[in-house]
């Protein structure tokens, strides 16, 4: 096994969950599925014909840990994709058995990544026949060779596969998980948090950066000296690095163009939060000089995707002078667990208060974490609750969801009937036009309509079950509503 991999491994071992998850290079043969090294030597497990390893050393490991169970499983899939086995499938069909199988392995499975790897498996992106089908007859599969994760399988190769945007798409999301696996074993975290390091005196309106994040890093934040190196698209390095640079130098700054770029799947939760405070109005053009209001947020459906992402909230003091307690309350079924209060017999985790950078310590501003492990309209109703200024539903995926209809329909119903407002986020423009109709059928009121969020993380993910070549990212549309039309 690669030495630089020996990191991950103590970290798994060790239960930590801020680690890369296995990337769609791997699924699709191009990266060894225990250590995630790229290999042109990727040999395939002989059972199911879909894992692939580096080594036999990667192999015997993965075998240990994980695959032995995964193999039979996806042997079970395999037999299955040969019954179903047609000349030519559309992408309803073809999807639609995906998902069965994905439903029936999370019947049997907690295994995250055995449904990833029955989802994103090898196939033809023109007749839909996978690789497990093709690897028993003549056809073979060739990579696209721009961005080497679509395939066209011999019979189809005079016929165009997929668009130019698809595939840059593509390739971008796999130059970021690349670098994602790189950061990880030089920091032992999977996403980099990225903060403004000095506090803003004044307030500079989120609205005013029309070029989104780089308005965002150069003018308000304090990344200044990335205006010379990255374009405002962060499609590439400038010509200038290009004309000047030693290979070193380009290197580097593509480093620090991934490290941007990555940074965004984080920082879209502080910045998507501040745009909605200037939506409603919450944040007053002129501060005053020292600090002295207090901010409560209510993070709903909470994960550990927030926890890991604790720290980054603390931009929101730095980007609003003006605040001097930041109060924040995650709830939901998956919020983390903390140490509950005894005498309350409440799933609820008192504020406790988190750690804050020498400046604002040094002018005694301060932030604090509540936790309630439950649903949120149960919390609405204990004694404990208060009213905040924001809810905030990240990706809530509140229609969409596996569990849409059992766990969100009371609380959507009493975020309604409410007068707090609601930030809601989606990871595509399908959830965000089904949560509309939804909202539109309670008679809510929109402060914002769903659109893009200029805050979103810049890295496309690749979707695989329901729209083809679909793309969600984080944060990628946002709305906000409050109360009722009438
Ligand atoms: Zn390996
Ligand atoms: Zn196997
Ligand atoms: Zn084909
Ligand atoms: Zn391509
Ligand atoms: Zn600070």
């Amino acid at each position: 096994m690669p030495e630089k991999c020996k990191n991950r491994e103590r970290l798994v071992a060790a239960g930590s969950s801020d680690i890369p998850a296995l990337p769609v290079g791997a699924v699709r043969g191009l990266l060894c599925f225990r250590c995630f090294s790229p290999s042109d030597k990727i040999m395939k497990c002989a059972g199911c014909k879909r894992a692939g390893y580096c080594s036999k050393e990667c192999q015997k490991l993965d075998w240990s840990v994980v695959h032995k169970k995964q193999c039979k499983i996806l042997t079970g899939v395999n037999k299955q994709e040969e019954d179903n086995y047609r000349k030519a499938r559309t992408w309803n069909e073809y999807s639609g058995e995906l998902q069965r199988y994905v439903r029936e392995v999370k019947a049997t499975s907690t295994d995250d990544n055995l449904w990833f790897i029955i989802q994103a498996q090898p196939y033809c992106a023109v007749c839909r026949r996978s690789a497990i089908q093709l690897s028993t007859r003549k056809t073979l599969l060739n990579r696209c060779d721009e961005c080497q994760l679509i395939f066209t399988c011999t019979d189809c190769s005079s016929k165009q596969s997929h668009p130019p945007s698809v595939c840059s798409n593509y390739q971008i999301h796999s130059q970021i998980e690349q670098f994602r696996i790189e950061f990880f074993e030089d920091t032992e975290k999977a996403t980099p948090v990225n903060c403004t390091a000095t506090p803003r005196t004044t307030y500079k309106p989120l609205s005013e950066a029309t070029n989104g994040w780089f308005d965002y890093y150069v003018d308000i934040s304090d990344k200044t000296s990335i205006r010379s190196a990255i374009k405002p698209d962060f499609s590439g390095l400038t010509d200038l690095v290009y004309q000047l640079g030693e290979k070193a130098d380009q290197e580097q700054e593509e480093r620090r163009r991934m490290f941007l770029l990555l940074s965004t799947d984080i920082l879209t939760m502080p910045l998507t939060i501040i745009s909605a405070l200037e939506d409603i109005s919450w944040i007053t053009p002129k501060p005053s000089p020292s600090p002295t209001r207090e901010l409560s947020i209510h993070l709903i459906g909470a994960t550990g995707r927030e926890f890991h992402a604790l720290s980054t909230f603390e931009e929101i003091l730095h980007l609003i002078p003006d605040i001097k307690t930041l109060h924040i309350t995650a709830a939901g079924p998956l919020s983390w667990r903390g140490e509950p209060d005894e005498a309350l017999q409440l799933p609820y985790m008192p504020p406790t208060e988190l750690a804050c950078c020498p400046a604002c310590t040094s002018s005694n501003r301060k932030r604090y974490i509540a936790s309630w492990r439950g649903l949120y309209h149960d919390f609405v109703s204990t004694s404990v609750y208060r009213k905040p200024d924001l809810l905030v539903l990240f990706n809530s995926g509140c229609v969409d969801g596996d569990d849409a209809e059992s766990s969100w329909a009371p609380t959507i119903r009493g975020i309604v009937e409410s007068d707090v407002p609601a930030l809601f986020t989606t990871y595509n423009a399908e959830e965000a036009e089904h949560e509309r109709y939804m909202f539109g059928r309670l008679d809510a009121k929109f402060l914002v309509e769903p659109a893009v969020n200029r805050w979103r993380g810049l890295v496309p993910v690749p979707e695989f079950l329901d729209e083809e070549f679909g793309v969600w990212r984080q944060n990628y549309y946002r709305y906000v509503i409050c109360g009722k039309e009438r």
